[in-house]
């Protein structure tokens, strides 16, 4: 059995965070996450580092936050956030009376604006709608959730934090009704690990009220599903916007060599069984294709959906729900910490920790608004002609991964999941989706000992199905092709489909 001081449940951005803080005050802690970091909303969200001003007219408080957040991100996490910069376009028919809303708010709020006229918008990005009446600038950034978890939890393990990713919390202990443990259980063995802590944190976003339970406690949450669109190239370096009260796929974000689209927001009762429907997707494609005329026949590489952890709220309108956080003392040892968003969780964390160091009697400051995320300087960071020169081996063609990318990330990770490396490397994360370089990965884990070739088989089917499911809502075109190539390669040339 081992014991601690803090127990983290989820190992999204907020139980990442919480890790970090926690490490930098000193105080002994472990996280328990059912897949890899990043698995729920946090790997499934735009990676848009708000500026605040998506948020700004109808919910200030959360801008406020965000617009904070985002200035001690760029700060503290160079290497996980490119500063695009955003704008918000209002087309024909917006109306200007929003637009003013927006430019008072923002000033009152203190988010910097620039009004630009239709030809200085299209200089910045000339694939715009040309028919735009104008553009507002403000500070968006493009952020990488993974890159900003795993670099989160550097420093909690290099102070010696515990952190068991693919385990899952099924039972939360209880003595003389108050929490002192959890019981874990290990996703590929079944194995059962007890953990013993003083205080339990439960960060496990839209799961909140599921694992609250299993502690006889309550968290009132209302779950709203988002669908998202990845084109196979960037066809904006800036973030754009719509100008006008959030609603359906009016946020475009670049991200490395792509753009995601989104979003919707339909109400959903169970977090871990979401699908994108192909109506999501056209509707995504369309007003997206109003912002930049050709989104819609641009080749669509995948969708995919996440699960919004909202406070329960009055309103039965999901998007009219504040985008703030709540800490929740269930009075046993248990703390809940739900809503927020991506851009807030260092606040959100630091939170968290200020109330576990009160509890503690201790009186140990917050350190990460002005500490720099560790591990970035071993991240690239330098131009593509430069490392094209240092590639061998490649294994993945579309993110240029090699061969000894994936042996280092299955060394540092000992893993028998294929996620795990894409998640690290970006493995799969291209035009062809892991159709190839999937399969090569999984020689190499065998090789490695990870996995024996039946394991390696019954990934790589896995992997197939759940990879279709994610493309084929966006089969047309040049992608309905590639995904015909992938399929006679699996299915005819290594006969696939068959038991043996
Ligand atoms: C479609 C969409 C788009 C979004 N876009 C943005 C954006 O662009 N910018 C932004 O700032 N925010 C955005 N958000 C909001 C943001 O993604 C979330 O607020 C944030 O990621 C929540 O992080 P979290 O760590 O609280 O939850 P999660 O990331 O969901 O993490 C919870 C973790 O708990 C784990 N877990 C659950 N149950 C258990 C258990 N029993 N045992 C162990 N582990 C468990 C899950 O596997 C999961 O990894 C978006 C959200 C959605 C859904």
């Amino acid at each position: 059995m081992l014991k601690t001081d803090v127990i983290i449940i989820g190992g999204g951005s907020t139980g990442c965070g919480i890790a970090r803080d926690l490490a930098l005050r000193g105080i002994s802690h472990c996280l328990i996450e059912k897949g890899d970091f990043a698995a729920g909303a946090t790997g499934a969200c735009h990676g848009l580092l708000h500026s605040g001003g998506r948020y700004v007219v109808n919910d200030p408080e959360a801008a406020a936050e965000c617009i904070a957040e985002n200035m001690i991100l760029r700060k503290i996490g160079r290497k996980c956030v490119e500063e695009t910069g955003g704008l918000f376009v209002r087309l024909p028919g917006d109306s200007k009376n929003f637009r003013d809303r927006f430019l008072k708010s923002c000033e009152t709020i203190g988010i910097d604006t620039e009004v630009l006229s239709p030809s200085k918008a299209l200089d910045l990005v000339p694939t715009l709608n040309p028919s735009i009446e104008e553009a507002i600038r403000v500070p968006d950034c493009s952020i990488d959730p993974f890159r900003l978890c795993l670099l989160n939890i550097v420093t909690a393990e290099k102070k010696g934090a515990r952190i068991f990713t693919h385990h899952e919390v099924t039972e939360i202990i209880k003595e003389h009704g108050r929490c002192v443990g959890v019981k874990a259980r290990e996703e590929h063995t079944g194995d059962m690990k007890e953990i013993r802590g003083k205080l339990i944190i439960n960060a496990t976003g839209a799961w909140g009220d599921r694992t609250a339970i299993l502690a006889d406690c309550t968290v009132p949450m209302t779950l709203s599903k988002g669908s998202l669109i990845i084109t196979n190239h960037r066809l904006t370096n800036m973030v754009i916007n719509r100008l006008r009260p959030p609603s359906d796929g009016d946020i475009i974000v670049p991200n490395e060599a792509v753009c995601l689209a989104g979003t919707t927001s339909v109400p959903v009762l169970d977090p871990g069984a979401v699908e994108v429907d192909p109506r999501e997707v056209d509707i995504v494609a369309t007003e997206a294709e109003m912002m930049i005329p050709g989104f819609g026949t641009t080749r669509l590489i995948r969708t995919y959906a996440g699960v919004r952890p909202l406070l329960k709220s009055e309103t039965n309108d999901d998007r009219k729900i504040s985008r703030g956080f709540r800490i929740i003392d269930h009075e046993n040892g248990l703390y809940s910490i739900i809503g927020g968003k991506l851009t807030t969780y260092r606040l959100m964390a630091e939170k968290m920790c200020d109330t576990v160091i009160s509890v503690f009697g201790l009186k140990t400051r917050c350190k990460t608004a002005d500490t720099p995320l560790e591990g970035q300087e071993r991240l690239s960071g330098y131009p593509l002609s430069k490392r094209l020169k240092k590639l061998k081996d490649i294994v993945c063609e579309c993110e240029l991964v090699t061969r000894a990318d994936v042996e280092a990330a299955l060394s540092s990770v000992g893993s028998r999941h294929i996620g795990d490396i894409q998640h690290r490397t970006r493995l799969g994360m291209g035009p062809c989706q892991g159709g190839f370089c999937t399969y090569r990965a999984l020689g190499i884990m065998q090789e490695a000992g990870r996995m024996t070739p039946d394991d390696s088989m019954r990934t790589l089917k896995e992997f197939l199905q759940r990879r279709f499911k994610g493309i084929k809502p966006a089969l047309w075109g040049d992608q309905l092709r590639e995904e015909q190539l992938v399929e006679s390669i699996y299915l005819g040339i290594l006969a696939m489909e068959r038991e043996e």
